[in-house]
């Protein structure tokens, strides 16, 4: 990240010196990936889920295994979500905040970020995925240029279920497109099933990876299901309400998506066969998770979770996950503390004995000996996500606590090990015993916002000009730092009233609210808005990170009723700085990032 926090890294630093003698791993396992497309957090059996669903060969490898009872992806929506998993970097800090619009075949995931398949490559993986891509169509941004020695799928973001079919779904027929393999299509004949089809090829995959050479292999099993639309072959409906399962439904969609699920599972099996077969099951990390929360609309549950795919409730980003490595990772536990997408990228890499480029920033961390342990890896950190809308989502994971905001400024707190749903009943944002933590999280939210940057495409792309111009004019009014009218961040607003820190010696209290901009700071002289007419004399502190004083200034210039100017000293270097605003007997203080490069 942009925002330097010492400490943190300082201690990661520490922690890949002090892991590293820990335990040595069977180096180089193969890896296999699983992701499925907006499942949701109760469908699947190992998370004591829904009673309508069945996923027992998950099941079996997830009890095998570790559960994950936390485990957040970083966006709540497909693109963003894949972007961050194969980054290990939050997508809003290289600008693939929004979806890439299947109608789009400009755009794609800056390639500026080394995702890790291409550090898996470089290791000697043989590296493939089946699938769903949705990171990029034009030349450079598909998947053999982007750390994949195969491919076999679909460069968009969704598919119609059986091959060659009438368009069902998808913006301009995207969903009706033929398959691809590598870098042509993929000549596949009419009316199978795709799932199926994916499942056959990551068969394949494996098989042939392992005749090939002695190598070991990454493949990335990335299925749209049970991604809408809902169509679900009969055979799968009808063994859902047969003997051993004998299900009933009462809702269509739900029936077609739980078979939909089952075919995945079916799947699950052919590949667990493969690697039997070819003695290398012992030798496999088998990971599983989900790309986001589920559609309620469309036959989804995330029970108990609150939220449906798209929010920043639980819902929304906390996904079924789990981790299969025999004598390795230890059977039949449940990793109860959070982990982040983020996280697949430096764990892979460690175990892979990769080298992450030098240049490359990854947020995420690797757990693997936290995984083995049962030990937390993120004390008092937080894990994010933002959804920008016409205003800004935003969820806050720490610890035990979750923060969420709409965007509208106001602020709830709930303690998920007593409301994991996130009950507005049990809110604790206004208890005096939780400020201080609570606005550390929020805090600590913003100062990351400091590091995002414009997006570099909309999910816009490709609709009609009106629709397409209202969303991207959505963001340039309302979020957009180009836009000269915004003189208050949209961070600021999100944020406003909690980007302050408790420092010892320093009074915090918001008596009068008002911004500070720009933030980050690239120049000597700052703004100062105050949401009220102030007609004392204004004096500023600031503060550096330790809380000491490195400038004081009295009686500041008003360029109106509630603007005025500070110009900081030059011999304040970059780095976080809280200044704090006093007027009359009114005060308030900001957090700024003081960046001047
Ligand atoms: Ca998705």
């Amino acid at each position: 990240m942009k925002t330097p926090n010492y400490l943190s890294k300082l201690a990661c630093m520490l922690c890949l010196v002090c892991f590293s003698s820990l335990k040595n791993f069977a180096q180089s396992p193969n890896i296999i990936l699983i992701l499925t497309d907006d499942m949701g957090y109760a469908d699947v059996g190992f998370n004591n889920g829904a009673s309508d669903i069945a996923t027992p060969n998950l099941d079996n490898l997830a009890n095998n295994g570790a559960i994950f009872s936390s485990a957040y992806v970083v966006h709540p929506f497909c693109g963003p979500s894949r972007a961050g998993l194969m980054t290990g970097r939050y997508p809003h800090e290289f600008g693939a905040q929004f979806n890439l619009s299947d109608s789009d075949i400009t755009n794609g995931v800056d390639t500026n970020e080394t995702f890790f398949s291409t550090v898996l490559q470089n290791a000697n993986y043989n590296t493939g995925i089946i699938g769903k891509w949705h990171l990029g169509q034009p030349d450079g941004y598909r998947p053999n240029q982007r750390g994949f020695d195969y491919f076999y799928g679909m460069l968009t973001g969704g598919h119609n279920y059986y091959t060659k079919t009438s368009a069902n779904g998808g913006i301009n027929g995207a969903y009706n497109r033929d398959l691809r393999r590598n870098e042509g299509l993929a000549n596949e004949s009419t009316g199978e099933y795709i799932t199926d089809l994916f499942t056959d090829e990551g068969v394949t995959f494996i098989n042939n990876a392992e005749s090939n050479d002695s190598d070991p292999f990454f493949l990335f099993m990335s299925y749209n299901a049970p991604h809408t639309p809902l169509q679900a072959l009969d055979s799968d409906k009808i063994a859902l309400t047969s003997a051993p399962f004998n299900y009933t439904y009462t809702d269509n969609n739900r029936h077609n998506y739980a078979a939909m699920v089952y075919s995945v599972d079916r799947g699950v099996k052919k590949l667990v066969d493969a690697l039997v077969a070819n003695g290398e099951f012992d030798n496999t990390l088998i990971v599983f998770l989900s790309d986001n929360g589920g559609r309620t609309d469309r036959g989804a549950l995330n029970t108990p979770l609150r939220g449906v795919k798209g929010d920043t409730f639980e819902g929304g980003f906390r996904v079924p996950m789990f981790m299969h490595w025999p004598n390795q990772i230890p059977a039949g536990v449940t990793y109860p503390y959070n982990v982040s997408a983020l996280d697949l990228y430096p764990t892979f890499a460690s175990l892979a004995g990769a080298t992450i480029p030098s240049s490359k920033e990854v947020d995420g961390k690797n757990i693997i000996n936290n995984v083995i342990n049962n030990t937390d890896a993120r004390t008092d950190e937080s894990i994010y996500s933002i959804r920008h809308r016409r205003i800004n989502n935003v969820g806050i994971r720490r610890g035990n606590l979750k923060a969420f905001t709409t965007g509208n400024g106001t602020w709830f707190l709930y303690d998920l090990n007593t409301n994991i749903s996130e009950s507005n009943a049990q809110n604790l944002a206004n208890n005096p015993a939780y400020q201080d933590i609570l606005n550390e999280m929020i805090n600590d939210a913003y100062q990351w916002s400091l590091t995002h940057i414009e997006p570099i495409f909309f999910d816009s792309y490709g609709f009609p000009p009106a629709v397409r111009n209202s969303a991207e004019a959505t963001w340039f009014n309302n979020n957009s730092s180009n836009n000269p009218s915004n003189t208050v961040s949209w961070q600021e607003r999100t944020f406003d009233g909690f980007t302050t820190l408790s420092i010892e010696g320093i009074e915090i209290n918001q008596q009068v609210s008002g911004y500070i901009y720009p933030n980050p700071v690239s120049d000597i002289s700052l703004s100062i808005k105050f949401n009220e007419t102030i007609t004392d004399e204004i004096n500023a502190v600031v503060y550096d990170a330790l809380g000491r004083t490195v400038q004081m200034e009295k009686n500041l210039l008003k360029t109106s009723a509630n603007i005025t100017a500070l110009k900081l000293s030059s011999n304040i270097t970059n780095g976080n700085y809280f200044v704090k605003i006093t007027a009359g007997n009114k005060s308030f203080s900001k957090a700024i990032i003081i960046d001047r490069n």
